[in-house]
């Protein structure tokens, strides 16, 4: 006998719906899984097989193939066990009724005795399901809180295989879980205060400026004065998430599995500081079973890298594509894969091996041309691609704290730029795409005379010009100013590498 039930599967951080056909034939005992199922999909044999029985079921003793379809996506994870059994139980006879099977899409891992353990990227695979004009999501009782939120899908939640199958044969209904916004994460932000920099004016200044456009930045210099320290302070100016971008970063990390499944609604932007260390794969996401980086978990917020120079010269040569498009692609033989990966870099180094070129205090001891082969490791494009650049030095005499902004102060002005950007163009400015720099965005034609001029006159390649402009504009911003001026643009220019570099 034939058996079709549903699930879903997820491809980078975007689900798929996927049809599970069971046919138990005579022949030998056997179950067989086809269609592309990975080596966690084979494993659901013994898993099911176990369940099955412990849930007062018959495995039948006969041929039993799944065919999971479409057969050319490739298929992992442990999700499909419970639209397996059931297909089983239905394809043997087992269930009273089996209307509803047609209208319900069943995700969830199957534990030995039956019960349902949720899988990660529920809120994925239910809107995968809701695309596919499947109505009604069953999943283990502890996923219910992530699939609720997905509109216009009916959720039930199951604790075993005994009770799913209650449910869909209508022995015993389960009650449906109302559509409910995602219950919020609570906002805890683990970072140091602003009040505890010593002195770097032009570093906490372009920090602000950098953290209110989403534009990137350096900070260059000798270890120990405080980069990293100024660096990390960006995570408690960050705004929180609007609704719908809490949405779609959420659902990223449902796929990566580091939601709380209590509170699965990120609120805090997301602030992500990888070591040094790190494989390519782990930085922009890959791998067999393609699973989404550490660029896409700083999507819509930060991706810190600290001491950038000692990261992997294809890691950081693989951040050039979400640098310029805010998305990362993965080839596959399957075909390539696209997930969101738009952030914020800030990024630490210092300026050779030995950490003191060009210090005051100290005489830097590298080998000629080691400096200069040090730097190189920040290629060109990559270099290009950075908007605020800042060499730092220790502080010339003990610096006076009196005075010095904590982050509640800088993060309200952060705020008011944000909404005037939001308010004004819908996106950050350090996403306004070239024919934006318009006169409704505050880019009359005086500015962008001068613009023009300003880059005749430093050697300014067109992508660069773009890139000072948008800073320019997120410095008006913070300056509560709707149109761009003279003094934004030169102070925009302040930041550039060239001048760093000198
Ligand atoms: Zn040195």
């Amino acid at each position: 006998m034939l058996a079709e039930t549903l699930s879903a599967s997820i491809v980078g951080v975007e689900g798929v719906a996927v049809r599970v056909e069971v046919d138990v034939a005579f022949g030998l005992p056997a179950l067989t899984i086809v269609g592309l199922a990975g080596s966690q999909v084979q494993e659901a044999r013994e898993r099911v097989r176990s369940a099955i029985r412990n849930s007062g079921f018959e495995l039948p003793a006969r041929r039993i193939t799944v065919n999971l379809s479409p057969a050319d996506l490739p298929k992992d994870g442990t999700g499909y066990d419970l639209a397996i059994a059931v297909g089983i139980l239905a394809a043997s006879g087992q269930l009273r009724s089996v209307e509803r099977l047609a209208d319900t899409a069943l995700v969830g891992e199957l534990a030995l005795d039956g019960a349902i353990r949720p899988v990660a990227g529920t809120m994925a695979l239910g809107a995968a399901a809701r695309a596919a004009g499947v109505p009604g999501l069953l999943v283990g009782s502890g996923a219910t809180a992530e699939a609720a939120a997905v509109a216009g899908l009916e959720v039930h939640g199951a604790a075993s295989l005994g009770e799913a199958v209650a449910h869909l044969t209508g022995v015993r209904k389960l009650p449906a879980i109302a559509p409910t916004p995602l219950p919020a994460a609570p906002m805890r932000v683990d970072a140091p205060d602003l009040a505890e920099v010593h002195g770097q004016p032009l570093g906490r200044r372009a920090l602000e400026i950098a953290i209110a456009g989403r534009h990137n930045l350096v900070l260059s210099g000798p270890p120990g004065i405080g980069k990293t320290l100024l660096l990390r302070c960006a995570a408690a100016l960050l705004p929180p998430l609007d609704d719908e971008e809490a949405v779609e970063v959420s659902r990223i990390y449902s796929v990566a599995g580091l939601l709380d499944r209590r509170a699965p609604l990120l609120r805090a932007r997301p602030f992500r500081a990888p070591h040094h260390t790190i494989s390519t794969q782990a930085l922009v996401g890959g791998g067999p079973r393609v699973r989404p980086g550490e660029a896409s978990l700083a999507h819509r917020g930060v991706l810190l890298l600290d001491e950038m120079l000692q990261f992997r010269a294809d890691a950081l040569d693989a951040l050039r594509q979400p640098l310029e498009a805010g998305t990362v692609t993965i080839g596959r033989v399957e075909g390539a894969l696209t997930m969101p990966a738009s952030f914020a870099l800030l990024s630490a180094f210092n300026p050779c091996p030995c950490g003191w070129l060009g210090a005051r205090t100290r005489a830097c001891t590298c080998e000629e041309g080691t400096a200069r082969r040090y730097a190189s490791r920040l290629s060109g494009p990559l270099r290009d691609r950075i908007d605020l650049w800042v060499t730092m030095d220790a502080p010339v005499a003990r610096v006076d704290t009196d005075g010095v902004e904590p982050s509640s102060a800088v993060s309200h002005r952060v705020a008011a730029a944000w909404h005037r950007q939001r308010e004004r163009q819908g996106i950050a400015n350090g996403e306004l795409p070239p024919r934006e720099l318009a006169d409704r965005n505050g880019f009359g034609p005086a500015v962008m005379g001068l613009l023009a001029q300003r880059g005749r006159r430093f050697n300014l390649s067109p992508r660069r010009l773009h890139r000072t402009a948008r800073v320019a504009r997120t410095i008006a911003d913070l300056a509560g100013s709707t149109s761009v001026g003279r003094e934004h643009l030169d102070e925009a220019l302040r930041y550039r590498a060239e001048v760093a570099s000198r």
